[in-house]
């Protein structure tokens, strides 16, 4: 299913694989550091920008590696602090990345917190029926260096406009695994490629400021409990019963909630890091009283943090989000208990920001132009 370019990505390998495959091919192994300074700390567009390798190595590099797996079809920015990249693949497939501005008071627009959103996967295979990411199935998993490059584009784009791109960092301070696509699905290749973002020599980007969302695939969360990455996690919960989550969520059948909340406590305990609840308020779906009420049972015992999202519409689908009273009614059930809780102000309806829907515009406008 993982689509096969001419060339694999470079931002796909580790320092350790990039150093056999050097060697492997008569060069020195320590130019796989030169090479990765070139990737993550400079960010170069070209090959030729690699300096201080010599001629030979750069063709080879150019010969075996692809530099750029991804390509800018459009930003969209938002009026409000959101900007939506949509890229295009080898193989013609899009995906989004979007970067999130948190606005801080008495800072400029540079200086503002900016969180950046990933894909995993070209569409998804696990039909959340709100959903405008899994609409049309899976297409196809992400390699690791596709996932990767994602950031690499976002940090080039703001390189050419922050002060903070000139030491060197990266210009973000967030990354959540939540775009299309089930990470946890694919799950190696997420897992190399945030161990290439973490890494000091990639990005140098700590794992506590990197959150993985999943719909609840119970083994993988135990697996992620094992990880000495230390990601944190969030689970897309949105429903606090079993009738409710089964009839949005179809992953519940296979993964009822209890098998789902005991690993989701097995990650908190062995991680030694609060998880968050993820829940979009849907009227009259799982906006009710009653739910608010077992929410707040399941987050108490598992100490967790719930995040309330005020549904976002999808086009097509019949959905749609409660009043403000009514969202705000929800979240008091829980904060009175003394659970924490955020009750989402919802950003980038205005482009289209929720999961999905900007790819699912432009290749239904794409297929429109072919017919
Ligand atoms: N597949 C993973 C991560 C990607 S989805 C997961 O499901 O957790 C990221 C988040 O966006 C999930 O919590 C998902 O439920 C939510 N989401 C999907 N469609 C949405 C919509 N129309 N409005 C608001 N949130 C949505
Ligand atoms: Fe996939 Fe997440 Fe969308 Fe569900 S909510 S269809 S798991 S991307």
């Amino acid at each position: 299913m993982l689509f096969k370019p001419a060339q694999p990505s470079i931002h796909g390998e580790t320092l350790d694989s990039l150093t056999t495959l050097l060697q492997e091919h008569g060069h020195p192994g320590f130019r796989a550091r030169q090479i990765t300074e070139w990737l993550y700390k400079k960010r170069v567009r070209t090959w030729d920008e690699m300096t201080n390798l010599s001629r030979p190595l750069r063709a080879w590099l150019a010969d075996t590696f692809e530099l750029d797996p991804t390509a800018f079809v459009l930003t969209k920015q938002s009026e409000d602090v959101t900007d939506k990249l949509l890229l295009e693949l080898g193989d013609k497939s899009l995906i989004e990345t979007v970067i999130i501005r948190a606005p801080q008071l008495g800072v400029g627009q540079e200086n503002s917190r900016k969180t950046i959103c990933i894909s995993t996967q070209v569409g998804c295979a696990m039909g959340c029926k709100f959903c405008a990411s899994g609409l049309e199935g899976l297409k196809r998993n992400l390699s690791a260096g596709e996932i990767v490059h994602q950031l690499i584009q976002v940090c080039r784009q703001e390189d050419d406009r922050t002060p903070r791109a000139r030491a060197e960092l990266a210009s973000f301070d967030n990354i959540v695994v939540m775009g299309m696509g089930e990470p946890l699905h694919n799950y190696d290749a997420i897992i190399r490629a945030l161990t290439i973002v973490n890494a000091e020599w990639g990005l140098g980007f700590g794992a506590r400021r990197i959150t993985l969302s999943t719909s609840g695939l119970v083994p993988k969360i135990r697996q992620l409990a094992e990880e000495p990455l230390g990601l944190r996690l969030a689970i897309s919960l949105h429903g606090a019963t079993d009738e409710v989550r089964e009839q949005i969520m179809p992953v519940n059948k296979k993964y009822p909630l209890k098998d789902l909340l005991p690993a989701v406590k097995e990650f908190a305990q062995k991680q030694g890091r609060m998880v968050t609840l993820e829940f979009i308020l849907i009227e009259e779906v799982n906006d009710s009283l009653d739910q608010a009420q077992k929410l707040r049972d399941i987050a108490w015992d598992l100490h967790a943090h719930v995040n309330l999202i005020p549904y976002n519409t999808v086009e097509g689908l019949p959905w749609k989000r409660p009043s403000l009273t009514r969202q705000e009614k929800f979240a008091r059930v829980l904060a009175d208990a003394g659970v924490s809780v955020t009750l989402r102000r919802e950003k980038g309806h205005a482009i289209d920001a929720a999961c999905g829907q900007l790819r699912l515009k432009t290749e239904k406008a794409r297929e429109a132009a072919a017919s």
